[in-house]
């Protein structure tokens, strides 16, 4: 727990530590390139923690000079040291899943398939997720390829963005989906030139089969929490922040409060809670309430989040002139709902969070948060539009004004087969060439805060800053990259993924940064990513990562050398 009025930060001879601290430090990190985040203090070489505070950042010498008999004192090679990361934008998945992300090939995909089905009980399904149609023959995803490895037993996977689901035939077979099978409303089932469906189910007839995998247990629900804690502190992430615009289910909530209690929740979490029309006062005092009495816990709420369009590869996101082609895409709320719903939370002191993607649909979202200002007068009030791939560039200076906050994903400038073949095309140049572009939010004085879209794209976040840096693929096309005006320098991307996230979550006085006074959250990395060329972003690994002065990974083979 800080407790910011017994804390005073000072720099004598270029160390900042805490005034009066009578004891010696447990632990002195030393012989690093610490990129703290702070404008008063950029660099340091080292810094020492007691509990889960830093209390003192500056050059080896100084901090070395509070060592005590027991301050235990690691030497960092030299390596880049950085604040934890914090994902802006992270979804806890519903099930376990084959993760068949960049798999680019059915052989691929039938390998992680195979292998992934080795760790599940035998028989059961077998669900996977994230692959394109680009990874299969003529670009036509078939239960063909699923029934040649999985004869016998149901296969589901859903492709990356979540419109479509490849079934095999025995999940066909236990949907009870034949020919005959008609349509159901806002989805179809497709089928072959013999009338057969062929496995692929669009929109809603996902549904079909994947209503029918059994729904996790607490349990179940715990240890696939486990697995995704570990995968994050293996990529240094310290927080990540949930917008499932449902809220956590009974199951989550009692899992996510179960690694509080076993001591097991390694990041700093921030749960949703939704964000409808209509919701009476007395439910959203109830949120205000659970947002009071979780401030600065490990688990936190504080805002609601809504759904307002769907995305530009399905033509679903809301934009103010036709795609190319044809079609707007349509909001999932009218104006009126949008902006008295977005008033009712507001009033309540609750921050919201609005997905929109398309122009449209962003010019509703800060027209709403216009709208609740006018209404419920000033206050520190940090809404946030999360995606906002392509604003139109009148809107793009009302992120400042309104203290908006843009909550983008910057893996989406990576130009793969998708961006360049689908959604670009959609689009049209001209506003492509703004489209996941976080430069015109750093230009317009705006704060950005990064994040993965986790399970749509991997959560690695050096993998982001790969994209933004260079707006390649990561084997480096096209040369000179996509839109390269577009890009961004790797220190503002780690500015937007530490403490401007932090600042999106009101949480900039107690993470974020390395600084005296706020919690031990940083991470070591293997190369110096403020100096190394572009490429080898996606080389570095992360060595170790702490959180709250606790260790919660730690790369095989590195020590860190003990040092007196
Ligand atoms: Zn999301």
């Amino acid at each position: 727990m800080l407790r910011p009025s017994r804390i005073v930060a000072l720099t004598v001879s270029a160390l900042a530590l805490v005034a009066g601290a009578a004891e010696p430090p447990d632990r002195i990190y030393v012989n690093a390139r610490v990129w703290t985040g702070e404008p008063s203090q950029p660099e340091a070489e080292a810094f020492a923690v007691s509990g889960d505070q830093f209390v003192a950042v500056g050059t080896d010498k100084d901090v070395r000079a509070l060592a005590g008999p027991r301050t235990v004192v690691t030497d960092l090679e030299a390596r880049r040291v950085v604040p934890g990361f914090n994902d802006a934008h992270w979804h806890l998945p519903s099930r376990r899943s084959a993760r068949l992300d960049g798999a680019g090939s059915v052989e691929v995909i039938q390998r992680r398939l195979v292998d992934y089905s080795r760790t599940l009980p035998a028989g059961s399904w077998i669900v996977g997720r994230g692959w394109m149609p680009t990874d299969f023959p003529n670009r036509t995803a078939d239960r063909r390829y699923l029934d040649a490895v999985f004869p016998d037993r149901p296969v589901v996977i859903r492709d990356r963005d979540g419109h479509q689901a490849l079934a095999n035939t025995p999940a066909l077979k236990l949907a009870g989906i034949t020919r005959e099978t008609p349509d159901p409303p806002d989805g179809w089932i497709e089928r072959g030139p013999d009338g057969e469906p062929t496995g692929l189910l669009k929109e809603a007839a996902a549904s079909l089969v994947t209503g029918l995998l059994p729904p996790l247990t607490t349990d179940e629900t715990y240890q696939l929490l486990l697995e995704e804690l570990a995968t994050a502190a293996s990529f240094g992430l310290t927080s990540l922040q949930d917008p499932t615009d449902v809220g956590l289910t009974q199951s989550e909530t009692a899992a996510v409060m179960r690694a509080v209690e076993k001591g097991t929740m390694t990041v700093r979490y921030r749960a949703p809670l939704p964000l409808e029309v209509d919701v009476p006062a007395g439910q959203i005092a109830k949120y205000a309430a659970l947002r009071d009495s979780t401030r600065d816990a490990l688990v936190s709420y504080g805002f609601a989040k809504t759904i307002l369009d769907g995305t530009v590869d399905a033509k679903t996101a809301f934009m103010l002139e036709p795609y190319v082609g044809g079609g707007n895409g349509v909001p999932m709320l009218s104006r009126q709902e949008l902006n008295s719903a977005v008033a009712d939370f507001d009033r309540a002191g609750l921050q919201v969070e609005i997905h929109a993607i398309g122009d449209g649909a962003i010019r509703m979202a800060l027209d709403a948060y216009e709208h609740a200002a006018k209404v419920n007068g000033p206050r520190d009030r940090r809404h946030r539009v999360e995606h906002v791939e392509v604003p139109a560039a009148a809107d793009v200076a009302r992120f400042r004004e309104l203290g908006v906050i843009a909550s983008t994903q910057p893996i989406g400038a990576t130009p793969d087969v998708i961006t360049l073949e689908n959604y670009a095309p959609l689009i049209g140049p001209e506003r492509s060439s703004r489209a996941y572009d976080p430069k015109q939010f750093d230009d317009a004085g705006a704060i950005q805060a990064f994040g993965s879209d986790y399970p749509v794209y991997s959560m690695d976040p050096l993998a982001g800053i790969y994209a933004v840096v260079t707006r390649q693929t990561r084997d480096g096309s096209p040369p000179g990259g996509w839109y390269p005006e577009n890009r961004i320098t790797v220190e503002a991307a780690l500015r937007h993924y530490t403490r401007d996230a932090a600042y999106a979550s009101f949480d900039e006085s107690r993470k974020g940064t390395i600084a005296v006074g706020k919690y031990a959250d940083f991470v070591v990395l293997s190369g110096d990513i403020l100096a190394i060329a572009p490429a080898e972003l996606l080389e570095t690994r992360v060595l170790l990562t702490v959180m709250g002065g606790r260790e919660t990974y730690r790369a095989s083979g590195f020590g860190g050398s003990p040092s007196r």
